[in-house]
């Protein structure tokens, strides 16, 4: 008998739900914003959510998997993220088992993007493979010899802050020079400020006010030729492909994802990492570790892959 996995993917912006079946297809969705609430309308607002599409699932429901920033998967709270109406760590994965009397499985939001990957997208025949979520900041998930590489303590894969320039950008860590100052849409948009200061490039960018001034119009500007944006995009490119080069030299993976919003940036982005990456490698790895947009596409990689987790856990069919 078919069953359904719900996915919940908790976004600084907006929190998407969807009902996925064991192939990977959506056959609902829903979606609210996460901001504006409090911490319990929040729990409201989510479980009627949950409610609402259940309401029309046509089959079974065998458990939700939920992805989240700043979560610990062990312990089933989220803990520590800024963008979130919780301003106590809040045990979730055991509010909405108990709420909604149904099996709940709770990772990070990077790690939910990469399980997805691994069972419908470009990682299913691979065993050792990175991905990097581009979106406010930089999430990453590493996939080593068939498994999540999740570290001594659950906190491995804090790829968004390694250093990438010393001494260089403030982060919201508190630390300077955090990859994801760089290699993110917030790091994209700060170094559009900073080119538009230094360059005397032509740029329509510069007739925008700065709150128009998101990563999303400066992908597009990049797109249609703005050499300005193509500037800034080159440089968020060389940054993380710099950064990716020490990460293939340490764990020789088969395949690299890029997912997050930025990720809309397409091909073109992808081809750009890939260049500077591997003029930073070693000659024995030039050439072998692809870098690709998630097959998933942004806007579902959350949800799929929140719902991969149920079905991970289940026996293959
Ligand atoms: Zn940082």
């Amino acid at each position: 008998m078919s069953i359904l996995a719900l996915g919940v993917d908790i976004g600084g912006t907006s929190t998407k739900l969807s009902l996925v079946d064991r192939t990977g297809a959506i056959l609902k969705r829903a979606a609210f914003p996460t901001q504006g609430h409090t911490a319990t309308g929040y729990q409201d607002a989510l479980v009627d959510a949950v409610e609402q599409l259940l309401q029309s699932a046509p089959y079974p429901l065998e458990g939700i998997g939920v992805g989240a920033p700043g979560c610990d998967p062990v312990t089933g709270y989220i803990s520590y993220a800024v963008n979130l109406p919780f301003s106590a760590p809040f045990p979730i994965r055991d509010f909405l088992s108990e709420r909604l009397c149904a099996h709940t499985v709770l990772v990070k939001d990077s790690t939910a993007a990469a399980l997805g990957e691994k069972m419908w997208g470009g990682a299913r025949q691979m065993e050792n493979f990175v991905l990097v979520s581009l979106g406010t900041g930089l999430g990453s998930a590493f996939y080593i010899n068939d498994k999540i590489v999740a570290g001594g303590h659950g906190l491995a894969s804090e790829m968004g802050h390694t250093i990438a320039v010393p001494n260089g950008r403030k982060c919201f860590c508190g630390r300077n020079g955090c990859l994801e100052t760089y290699a993110s849409a917030t790091g994209l948009r700060r170094t559009c400020q900073e080119l538009m200061g230094q360059e005397i490039l032509p740029s329509a960018l510069r007739e925008l006010p700065q709150s128009a001034l998101t990563a999303r119009v400066i992908v597009q500007a990049a797109g249609a030729g703005d050499p300005l944006a193509q500037m800034a995009l080159e440089n968020l490119a060389r940054c993380l492909g710099h950064a990716l080069a020490s990460v293939v030299l340490q764990l020789d993976p088969e395949g690299i994802f890029l997912s997050g919003g930025l990720s809309n940036a397409g091909p073109m982005l992808a081809e750009r990492v890939a260049y500077h990456m591997d003029e930073q490698l070693l000659p024995a790895f030039r050439s072998k570790v692809p870098v690709e947009v998630s097959w998933l596409g942004a806007d579902n990689a959350g949800t799929l892959g929140a719902a991969a987790q149920v079905y991970l856990g289940l026996p293959v069919l």
